[in-house]
């Protein structure tokens, strides 16, 4: 982006009322560059319980060398925005916390690094590229490792991305990212023989027209995915449907979304390692358009997920 425009988007994000900063608890510098400033990519908090709660879309710094086309109002539609805002209560629970600060339109980490569109890059690609056709689905739309598409269908580039560009962002985030979620559930698994990783998330109201491959489909208040019951006990996950359920939500089991690459990765229930990702409707917290944080949406929803990890804590799921 040329460094006026870059300003100019700078000054217009600062703008906004949900901009970090002026939101509720949690910070974050938001704009490019600010990573060059010293920020860290990711954000590892260590715990003492057997739960574990990530958040890798949450991001809001756009680092220098990204290089996209768009606007930087536009990019930002792209973010799960105030998720670890939401879950702010997690390390004071003694629950393990894990936090991207790199935004999900710049490096995907809710993927595998073989989901990647070689037609995007620049030179030749060292690393595996995965063939599985429905992998490749994905990569389509414009959503693998790193994003070639809007929701919108808009392209984020107006260049080839060189390869090395592209290895230093799994470098620079998705494997310190990947680390410290595997060290994490290897922590909390090893204290107690369990595991309940909960991989935090927020989806549109409705989903977009290159979204998902369920475009114009308006969401629930929750979706809990757990791939069909391949990454955790399906006795667990219906608890936390239920108590959602019980605290008047709508909520949806492993449609439109069953989880993606950081539940499949880490979830192994047969072995005790419980993985499950929770979808949020950003209708309940924030405005979806100006991305600003709805107050009361927001402490409603914050209440009722503290209750809910609360439960999480004094649950075996050895013993459902
Ligand atoms: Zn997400």
């Amino acid at each position: 982006m040329h460094p006026v425009l870059r300003l100019i988007s700078q000054n217009f994000l600062q703008s906004l009322p949900g901009a970090a900063g002026s939101g509720a608890a949690g910070s974050g510098a938001a704009g490019y560059g600010a990573a060059e400033a010293g920020q860290p990519m990711v954000t590892s908090i260590a715990g003492t319980s057997a739960v574990v709660l990530d958040s890798p879309h949450s991001g809001t710094v756009y680092p220098a060398d990204f290089g996209a086309c768009l606007p930087l109002a536009t990019l930002r539609q792209a973010e799960d925005t105030h998720v670890e805002k939401i879950y702010a209560f997690a390390p004071g629970l003694g629950v393990g916390w894990v936090e991207a600060h790199f935004p999900r339109i710049y490096l995907d980490a809710n993927r595998d690094t073989t989901e990647i569109d070689t037609s995007m890059i620049e030179g030749d690609w060292p690393l595996p590229v995965s063939t599985d056709p429905v992998v490749l689905q994905k990569v389509r739309l414009g959503k693998g490792l790193i994003w070639k598409f809007t929701d919108e269908g808009v392209p984020i580039y107006d260049r080839m991305l060189p390869a090395a560009e592209l290895l230093q962002r799994i470098e620079r985030c998705w494997k310190p990212y990947h680390a410290a979620v595997a060290r994490a559930i290897d922590a909390a698994h090893a204290r107690h023989g369990y595991s309940i990783h909960i991989n935090c998330h927020s989806m549109p109201s409705v989903a977009a027209s290159h979204a998902t491959l369920h475009p114009g489909l308006a969401h629930a208040d929750f979706v809990i995915g757990d791939r069909d019951g391949s990454t955790a006990d399906p006795a667990l996950s219906m608890r936390i449907c239920a108590f959602l359920r019980e605290r008047g939500y709508s909520v949806d089991y492993n449609h439109p979304y069953k989880g993606v690459e950081l539940v499949r990765r880490y979830g192994k229930p047969a072995g005790q390692r419980h993985s499950i990702q929770i979808e949020i409707n950003r209708k309940l917290y924030m405005d979806e358009q100006t991305l600003a944080l709805d107050q009361a949406g927001y402490l409603r929803l914050t209440t009722d997920l503290k209750a809910l990890v609360e439960q999480l804590l004094v649950l075996d799921p050895r013993a459902l």
